[in-house]
């Protein structure tokens, strides 16, 4: 046992975890070999895919900055992630340190990396639990400690609304997450899409992710943009892929960066 209270044998190595391949997509070390090889195979499929990852990472980056910004003092990260650096605390933190923030994730191990690296002091707190299950995310411990409904709170749904099926119906997950925001909450949405890539070589990514924990649902623009019913989406930029969500310098004319997989936006509610 660590002292997150998760011992070894919940972390399967057996089968590749999203969060894992991630990891691997933005060179970090906390990644097995069953997700190197997994992740190897969507590199050889989309050789994009490195750069897709750290351009989302710039737009969760800039976007929470934004947030910070705007005055609003605390965040939801449902999808976490692997701890890498800046995560988001630290990145709203520089724009106010007095900032709180709540992770979420289903996955073990981000549970276990997340209290040594993540849960530091009073402000910051991870819980273990599901997106497709909205009430226990907002009944979590870490979001009822830290989360006041009576002030605008950021939701973070970055990079993770994909590995929701059809079937579990994202657009019913979102509406109950977001409801009980108070008027002036953000969200904050990546999502992977197909729309810029070859449909064949998605499907063959997807059947990657159909050997590991979750499954891979890209989805085209229109369904994206409708995660943000009763929120106005700020425009410019819109939403848009990840290099082009307020950029801090002009973005390079390269074809590779207007290609991404990703559509992005943040959208303030009503
Ligand atoms: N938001 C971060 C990490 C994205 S990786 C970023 O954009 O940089 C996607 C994360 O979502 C992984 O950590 C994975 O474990 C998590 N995830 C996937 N499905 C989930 C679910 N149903 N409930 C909670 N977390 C989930």
């Amino acid at each position: 046992m660590n002292e997150t209270g998760f011992s070894a044998e919940q972390i399967d190595t057996t089968r590749a975890h999203p969060a894992r391949m991630y990891d691997y997509f933005l060179g970090g070390q906390d990644n097995y070999e069953v997700d190197r090889e997994a992740a190897e195979r969507i590199m050889r499929l989309l050789p994009d895919i490195e750069m897709a990852a750290r351009e989302n990472r710039g737009f969760l980056r800039r976007a929470t900055r934004a947030v910070a910004r705007r005055g609003i003092g605390q965040i939801i990260d449902v999808g976490t992630g692997i701890p890498t650096s800046p995560n988001t605390h630290e990145i709203a933190r520089a724009v106010n340190p007095d900032v709180r923030v709540a992770y979420v994730d289903n996955d073990p191990i981000v549970s276990t990396y997340a209290g040594a690296k993540l849960v530091n002091d009073g402000n910051a707190a991870f819980a273990l639990a599901d997106l497709r299950d909205p009430k226990a995310v907002l009944d979590s411990p870490a979001v009822a400690r830290l989360i006041d409904f009576g002030q605008p709170v950021a939701l973070l749904l970055v990079a993770i609304l994909h590995f929701v099926d059809d079937a579990a119906d994202p657009a019913g997950i979102v509406r109950a997450l977001t409801e009980p925001l108070a008027p002036g909450s953000v969200l904050v949405l990546s999502h992977g899409t197909m729309d810029f890539h070859d449909p064949e070589r998605i499907d063959r990514v997807r059947e990657v992710y159909a050997d590991s924990t979750a499954n891979l649902t890209p989805r085209p623009r229109n369904e994206i943009a409708a995660y943000f019913d009763g929120f106005d989406i700020i425009d410019p930029p819109g939403l848009v892929q990840p290099p082009f969500w307020q950029p801090d310098a002009p973005v390079p004319d390269d074809p590779m960066l207007r290609g991404l997989g990703f559509y992005c936006g943040v959208g303030v509610k009503r």
